[in-house]
């Protein structure tokens, strides 16, 4: 936004009117240019928000709804959109063509999402020379994960050697909850932990 007098762009907005019909916003402001004192009158335009169709995954399940979203936006992969449900990722966005990773919502046909609300599930597996006690966990997406990282998990205490996260194996280093599949440790002869993760179990197998 710039006066049309002498192109600065610190304006000042005096007022501003909102008016409405079926298919668009319209905002009218009254501007006034700090520099030349120009009074002038602008007007922006949008297309009212639509509902489009969203398909929504909380771990296994998945949800079929609608989102309400401006047509003249643009979405993306990675996107966090505030659902019915919360908060959700953008996992995939289909148009009448193909699957692509960005476009104009009024292209859109359906948006696949994640909820980024509720805890990530990841295992942990606790080697016990030959055999392996292996547990379910709900964490916080936050929650940081490191190698040496000595826990409490039911009646171990454990030393953590490997992450498994989505992409890769971690043998020095941490990760957050959201991207770990599997966090491998071995009991060692230790009273003290960093932190006791036995109240997160949800499943031992
Ligand atoms: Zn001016």
């Amino acid at each position: 936004m710039e006066c049309p007098i002498c192109g600065s762009e610190d304006i000042e907005i005096l007022n501003s009117k909102q008016k409405s019909s079926k298919k668009k916003i319209v905002e009218e402001l009254l501007l006034k240019c700090n520099d030349c004192q120009h009074v002038f009158k602008d007007t922006f335009s949008a297309k009212k928000p639509k509902p489009y169709r969203i398909i929504i995954s909380e771990n296994e399940d998945s949800i079929k709804t609608t989102i309400d979203l401006s047509p003249d936006d643009t979405l993306e992969v990675g996107d966090v959109l505030l659902s019915e449900v919360g908060q959700v990722m953008v996992s995939a966005i289909e148009t009448k063509e193909k699957r692509v990773g960005k476009s104009k919502i009024e292209d859109i046909v359906t948006i696949w999402a994640s909820s980024i609300e509720i805890p990530v599930r990841i295992g942990f597996s606790v080697d016990l020379h030959g055999e392996v006690d292996s547990y379910k966990l709900d964490l916080d997406r936050d929650f940081q994960i490191s190698t040496e990282d000595i826990v409490k998990i039911d009646k171990h205490i454990v030393k953590i050697h490997v992450i498994k996260t989505i992409e890769r194996k971690i043998t020095s280093g941490f990760a957050k909850a959201d991207v770990i599949k599997r966090v491998y440790g071995r009991p060692i002869r230790f009273n003290n932990y960093d932190y006791d993760l036995t109240k997160y179990i949800v499943k031992k197998t």
